[in-house]
């Protein structure tokens, strides 16, 4: 990077300016130093006496006399130039036409126009080639340069610092739904971009506007990537793909002028897909005065919310990024009309890894009997990538065993290789872990269900999900509630603890894992009291103030240091009765909550319909008895 110091849009030429200065110094360097010196290396120096020798022997061609130097030229042998130091000799010339020699330019015989193509010429194309040789590694590097190319359209000086973004040509291999498995959620979500951008004009007629943006957030390797590109597939429409990375290099303000590129290119072949992958580099918050803050990147982040707002809906194109750090990304990237859409691509569950274990399994030979079913259970908490891994893994293991297909075992062992090499990046849990979890996760579903007042459970899984939480019960208010009542609230803290509550009941030990479910139910118990005036005791008297609604920010205790105890005692009295009406609940329902936890344990991920299927059954042992 070169240390400049003006900052602005213009910086690109700035750079170019700066390249050309430089290139223009070297070549005069080139001029007054090195052609010079290599000219002179072709001069022998001589001394004085073997000159007047020379002379006497009539040997000399021609001479020039400098006042330094006597440069002269050997008759047998034109081709040899000779120096030596001038000396005081009056009767030189006279004795030098005596021995027939001519006078005239022994050096720098070179012709104007011969050392202006050899000083100037030549170097600048020199200068050239490199530059067109880099600016090609570097159209390389970002993976692209079909249409656009280097030598098409405005030149290869104009297409240098081009964002490079790939153009995919819609064709019959391109990638379709069916190629990514599981992920109902993340394409049915997608779903509705696939149709608009089949018929923008249909949505632009009744004068709907589409979304801009579309936001693939979760772990590495579930298929955000795979996604993006089947959306292209399913909707035929040319799909751009750049990374966030590739924003971000060799040049300052290089950025900022891709992205304006990125999308002029985008609105010329609209409609079209516009992909951002691992937009955390270029997305990041941005800080205002950290020491780490960087210039460049956020030239580019403000370059591609300039670029996004001026883009009006009807257009057809549609920006779709990939991420799995969506918490770091700058609060402006989320907003509305920009990328307000979020689509979570989370890690498989059994069904979801077995469908990914056959599309994978469909590019290599592979016996009948293969049980997918029992492979995918072993590979709990793998992605959708590892699982990939594995089938070639098991390919490679076969051929080294001679066979000519895959079997079983070589699915099994190549699990052991995958996940074991990934075992630091990507949690997987233990059985004992994954029991653990689920009668957690069950325990809140089951003390919220059984609530009159509580919101029907939508979805419970022991997938690691992207937050870090070990597994997590969706629910699902039914519509949207401005107002909640006491009870509600109260029924609410209680299904906070259901979780550590089963752990109890079942394992008699208590885990970490409810570090999350006491936070919140803490927060809970303490705002009824302190905002809500939800207490018998403090009636309605607001003792807490809100630092900064905007931000969420914390309540601050505006009371006396002795109603501040009282307020504490109080929270874990309620927190402790809402403890106890949930131990209640288990206990009573103790047979449901086995059932529902080996049910989840078994399959990972349960529906609310299931739920409440297993929920309401006749309980076995009459059914069966
Ligand atoms: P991400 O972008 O989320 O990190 P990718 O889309 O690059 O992940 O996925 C990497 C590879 O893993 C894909 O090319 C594909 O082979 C495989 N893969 C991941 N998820 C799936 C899935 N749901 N279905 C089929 N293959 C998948
Ligand atoms: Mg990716
Ligand atoms: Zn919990």
């Amino acid at each position: 990077m070169f240390p400049l110091n003006e900052k602005g849009p213009d910086q690109g030429k700035r750079q170019m300016f700066v390249y050309a200065a430089i290139v223009i110094i070297v070549i005069l360097l080139l001029n007054m130093v090195v052609i010079p010196a290599i000219a002179r290396r072709n001069i022998q120096d001589v001394d004085y006496s073997t000159f007047l020798k020379m002379i006497n022997q009539k040997e000399i061609a021609t001479a020039q006399i400098n006042s330094d130097y006597i440069y002269f030229s050997d008759k047998s042998n034109p081709a040899n130039y000779y120096r030596t130091a001038t000396f005081n000799d009056a009767d030189l010339v006279n004795r030098l036409m005596a021995s027939g020699c001519d006078f005239g330019t022994v050096v720098n015989k070179t012709s104007f126009l011969e050392s202006f193509f050899f000083g100037w010429v030549l170097p600048l194309l020199f200068f050239y080639a490199i530059f067109l040789l880099l600016s090609r590694y570097v159209m390389k590097r970002m993976g692209g340069g079909e249409g656009g190319g280097l030598f098409g359209g405005g030149g290869p000086m104009m297409s240098f610092g081009k964002s490079g973004a790939k153009k995919y040509v819609p064709s019959t291999t391109s990638i379709k739904f069916k190629d990514v498995a599981g992920e109902e959620e993340a394409k049915q979500l997608i779903q509705e971009l696939v149709l608009y951008l089949r018929d923008p004009k249909k949505y632009a007629d009744i004068g709907a506007s589409c979304p801009k943006g579309a936001l693939l957030v979760g772990p590495p390797g579930t298929g955000k990537t795979l996604l993006a590109k089947a959306v292209a597939g399913e909707a035929e429409v040319p799909f751009f793909s750049i990374a966030g990375s590739e924003f971000v290099e060799m040049f300052v303000g290089m950025g900022a002028s891709k992205v304006r590129d990125l999308f002029s290119q985008a609105e010329k072949n609209a409609p079209c897909i516009v992909f951002i992958d691992e937009i955390d580099t270029i997305g990041k918050k941005r800080d205002a005065g950290a020491l780490t803050s960087n210039d460049e990147r956020e030239q580019t982040l403000n370059q591609l919310l300039t670029e996004m707002d001026g883009f009006e809906g009807g257009k057809g194109v549609i920006i779709l990024a990939a991420t799995n750090r969506p918490d770091v990304l700058d609060p402006a990237l989320l907003r509305p009309g920009r990328f307000d859409r979020r689509i979570p691509v989370e890690l498989p569950d059994l069904e979801g890894r077995i469908d990914i274990l056959k599309v994978h399994a469909k590019k290599v030979k592979i016996s009948d009997n293969v049980d997918f079913g029992a492979i995918a259970r072993t590979a709990a908490g793998a992605s959708g990538a590892e699982l990939a891994n594995i089938v070639n893994e098991a390919a490679l293991r076969a051929v080294r065993e001679g066979r000519k297909f895959v079997i079983q075992e070589d699915l099994m062992e190549s699990i052991e290789v995958v996940i074991a090499g990934y075992q630091k990046k990507s949690r997987v849990l233990s059985d004992k872990e994954k029991l653990v979890v689920a009668y957690h996760e069950i325990g809140h579903a089951l003390v919220a269900a059984k609530q009159s007042n509580s919101a029907p459970v939508q979805k419970i899984t022991i997938i690691p999900r992207t937050s870090g939480a070990l597994g997590y019960t969706l629910q699902v208010d039914e519509g949207d509630k401005y107002l909640m009542s006491k009870e509600e609230l109260l029924n609410k803290i209680a299904t906070f603890t259901g979780g550590r509550c089963a752990e109890e009941l079942v394992f008699s030990s208590i885990t970490t894992g409810a570090a999350n479910d006491i936070e919140q139910a803490t927060r809970l118990a303490r705002a009824m009291i302190t905002q809500y005036g939800m207490d018998e005791e403090f009636g309605m008297v607001a003792l807490s103030t809100q630092s900064n609604v905007y931000l969420g920010g914390d309540t601050s205790l505006a009371c006396a240091p002795e109603t501040a105890k009282q307020v504490d005692d109080t929270v874990v009295r309620v927190v402790q009765q809402q403890h106890d009406k949930a131990m209640q609940i288990l206990n009573d329902n103790k047979s449901k909550l086995h059932e529902l936890a080996k049910y989840l344990y078994e399959h990972e991920t349960i529906t609310g319909e299931e739920f409440m299927a297993i929920l309401e059954k006749e309980p076995e042992y009459l059914v069966e008895k």
